[in-house]
């Protein structure tokens, strides 16, 4: 009888990459995990129970196969593993490394709930397509025979370049706007290196070039060129524009120089590790080295900053938030990251304002947890006559952020918006209510993830495909 090659859970220990030392990776912005060996992606793939009902699969937002993967890896059939694997995700090794597993696949993993640890699906899926790299096998992108139809994309982020890429693959002629002078929206000049290397995002964006997506970059729609200009002259347009107004602080002293917002920093910032030479960064403006850094927030954008500011060398750099650890958005793996990089978090602790101007500290009051509110975590409550203030010389927000006002931004006053200012899409088809107009990603969804975006231009993409395929029916009626 043939070996049985799976289920090794109950013999076989999970295990992730290797992690580089806190003290090694804190001097640059490299990617903090190594690769799998072979032997050890074969090991750690076999460990998979093959459920029937995989709930992995149906957990992933894009249903990736990932028991079927998880067996070609682990039968050393790697050709087949990424063939699959890229078969229902146009950027495997991206999500492989930057997906919040623990809230998705892996967090639905039937061995973890039975207590033997989950697989480690992100770092399988990473393996797989950088093999795939390796070896040659990602194909160039083969446009389909032209069909005469132009689709115009704004926003080159996950949700457009996913869009991009099917509509490209039909024969459509495809048009990708944005206001930055390089594609790849939060995954470029968002994510920080160490989670997401540069190469990693450009090696895509020139697959889709290469296959004749025209990118026209450094536009700002709205003021380089309008929206009306771009829908009166395509098929089809797609806002994939994700969201940009940062959420503000209250409180006296806000308006002080060295209060900086979280996306203006890690812009600068990945704009450096590109080799760029930013002018904010030069005069110090945005820039921890040698600062007492201060981040307010709790999410991934907080972490991503504190990490930031501990690799430009600053002299110190705290986390204020207003719950506890039990209770923040951010992943706990990030915050365990920072933690060991030598981040100090400093919990139900809330900016009331801030001193001095440029600032020289942060006016915090403490506070306890009260009553859960709607979204389930307990709300804060303040502790009267606990306030102090932190040292800070670059204080960095990082509250979230929100939809800019498309409709006023471009003046169209018809273009469907929730009372939240996220575009209004339908489901899966992601069709607006304004003609031969669809909408994707976080511009839609909210502050959201990669793999939505993915999935919501990938349908997008196909349902525009659709629509014209039907209006040319119609027309040769
Ligand atoms: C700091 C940070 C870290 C994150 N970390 C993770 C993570 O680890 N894992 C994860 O899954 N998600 C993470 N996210 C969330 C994730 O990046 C987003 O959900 C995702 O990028 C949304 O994709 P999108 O295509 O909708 O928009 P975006 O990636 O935001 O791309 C939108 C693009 O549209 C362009 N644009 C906007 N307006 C215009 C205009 N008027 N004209 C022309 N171009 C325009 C922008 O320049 C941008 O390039 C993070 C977000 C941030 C801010
Ligand atoms: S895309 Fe994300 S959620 Fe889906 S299998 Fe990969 S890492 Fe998991």
């Amino acid at each position: 009888m043939a070996k049985q090659p799976m289920l090794k859970f109950v013999n076989v220990d999970r295990d992730m990459p290797q992690k580089r030392s806190a003290e090694t990776r804190k001097e640059d912005f490299h990617e903090i995990y190594a690769e799998f060996s072979a032997t050890k992606a074969e090991e750690q793939a076999s460990r998979c129970s093959q459920c029937g009902v995989p709930y992995c699969q149906s957990h992933c937002p894009l249903h990736n196969n990932i028991p079927d993967w998880l067996r070609m890896t682990a039968t050393g059939r790697m050709k087949e593993a990424y063939e699959l694997s890229q078969a229902t995700n146009t950027f495997p090794e991206i999500c492989g490394r930057i997906c919040p597993q623990d809230r998705l696949c892996e967090g639905n993993c039937v061995i973890e709930q039975s207590g033997h640890g989950t697989v480690t699906i992100g770092a399988v899926e990473k393996y797989i397509t950088d093999t795939a790299w390796e070896n040659g096998w990602v194909e160039e992108i083969t446009p389909g025979k032209a069909t005469g139809e132009k689709v115009a994309i704004i926003g080159a982020g996950p949700g457009g370049l996913a869009a991009a890429d099917v509509l490209v693959r039909a024969g459509v002629s495809v048009t990708v706007y944005d206001r930055h002078d390089r594609a790849g929206g939060l995954l470029t000049y968002g994510i920080p290196g160490f989670k997401l290397e540069k190469d990693v995002v450009m090696r895509r964006v020139e697959l889709l070039e290469r296959a004749g997506v025209a990118f026209k970059l450094n536009c700002n729609v709205g003021e380089d060129v309008t929206f009306a200009d771009i829908h009166k002259e395509n098929d089809a347009v797609l806002i994939a524009t994700g969201v940009y107004k940062t959420r503000d602080l209250q409180g006296p002293g806000g308006g002080a120089a060295g209060i900086v917002n979280a996306l203006d920093y890690l812009t600068c910032s990945n704009r450096t590790d590109f080799g760029d030479k930013v002018a904010e960064f030069e005069s110090g403006e945005l820039n921890a080295e040698g600062k007492k850094v201060v981040v307010i927030g709790g999410g991934d954008t907080a972490m991503d900053c504190v990490r930031t500011a501990i690799r430009q060398g600053a002299t110190s750099v705290k986390c204020l938030y207003r719950r506890d650890r039990a209770n923040m958005p951010g992943s706990q793996r990030e915050t365990q990251n920072a933690e060991e990089e030598g981040v100090e978090f400093v919990w139900l602790a809330a900016p009331k304002g801030f001193a001095g101007d440029p600032v020289t500290g942060v006016m915090v009051q403490k506070n306890r947890l009260g009553a859960p509110d709607a979204s389930g975590r307990r709300s804060p409550e303040v502790i009267e006559g606990a306030d102090y203030v932190e040292e800070a010389d670059l204080v960095i927000k990082a509250l979230g952020f929100e939809p800019e006002a498309l409709p006023t931004l471009w003046n169209e006053p018809d273009l469907p918006v929730t009372r939240w200012g996220t575009v209004k899409a339908a489901f899966e088809t992601h069709k607006t209510d304004m003609d031969g107009v669809w909408a994707v990603g976080d511009i839609v969804r909210g502050a959201s993830l990669v793999v939505w975006a993915i999935r919501d231009g990938r349908e997008a993409g196909a349902n525009i495909l659709a629509t014209l395929s039907e209006r040319a029916a119609v027309a040769a009626e």
